[in-house]
């Protein structure tokens, strides 16, 4: 991801051309002027800057900050490969905060943001630590991954974020799982093989999760598959 600029003094057009195929985003030859070299130099910085800036607006979520859907795709697609290839152990699961729309009803949308940032924040540093990952795929609903974890381990973590949420003690009048503001989270716990795929893994954690949610939210709901 760093420009390179050759300045050499090989001249000829086979040369150039090498240089150019090798990646280096400009050739220049010497003797150099310094006031192009710096010119040229300013232009590359600019079109890094403007890459990056697209990136960033690409796989990441303005309001939370937290990487997005697109970024999801192509996350868990890589994760589900790499544990594949080392017969390693996944979690995967989607998490979803409780009575939303009577919170923003009753609280007010502006307020409805600043919740979802704090509850980001949250959940995005106790699944970090766990070296997973969290990514906004819905208006207030959040995929995330944990490699390498237990069943006991993943079981802990997904209890330790719902019982941090209602511990920021946000009042949600409204709602009828808790006083506070909550979260519901299904998961499935997969070591990752021909007999399954990504696609219904995610589709059998939202049964998980519709699962919490028709029976009082608030909680986890985890299952293990083969
Ligand atoms: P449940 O417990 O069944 O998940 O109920 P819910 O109200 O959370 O779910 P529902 O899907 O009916 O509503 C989700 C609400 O999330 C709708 C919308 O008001 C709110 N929401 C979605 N995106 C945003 C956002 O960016 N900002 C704010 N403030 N609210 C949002
Ligand atoms: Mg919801
Ligand atoms: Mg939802």
């Amino acid at each position: 991801h760093i420009p390179v600029i050759f300045i050499t003094g090989l001249r000829s057009p086979i040369d150039e051309e090498k240089g150019l195929v090798w990646g280096a985003c400009d050739y220049i030859h010497k003797p150099f002027n310094y006031g192009i070299v710096r010119a040229r130099v300013n232009t590359h910085i600019e079109v890094i800057r403007q890459r990056r800036l697209l990136e960033r607006l690409a796989n990441f979520d303005s309001l939370t900050e937290l990487p997005n859907r697109r970024k999801w795709q192509q996350d868990s697609e890589e994760t589900w490969q790499l544990a594949q290839s080392t017969k390693s152990k996944l979690t995967l699961g989607i998490i979803d905060i409780d009575f939303f729309k009577k919170y923003n009803d009753h609280y007010g949308h502006q307020q409805g943001d600043f919740v979802l940032r704090k509850v980001s924040n949250i959940l995005r540093r106790i699944i970090f630590e766990s070296e997973g990952d969290v990514y906004r795929c819905g208006g207030e609903e959040f995929y995330f991954y944990l490699p390498n974890q237990t069943v006991e381990n993943v079981t802990t973590i997904l209890n330790h974020c719902v019982t941090r949420i209602t511990q920021l003690a946000i009042e949600h009048q409204p709602s009828q799982a808790s006083d506070f503001l909550s979260i519901s989270i299904g998961a499935v716990h997969v070591i990752p093989s021909s007999k399954t795929c990504l696609d219904k893994t995610i589709i059998l954690a939202d049964k998980q999760l519709y699962f919490v949610k028709n029976s009082g939210r608030n909680a986890v709901k985890l299952v293990k598959i083969n």
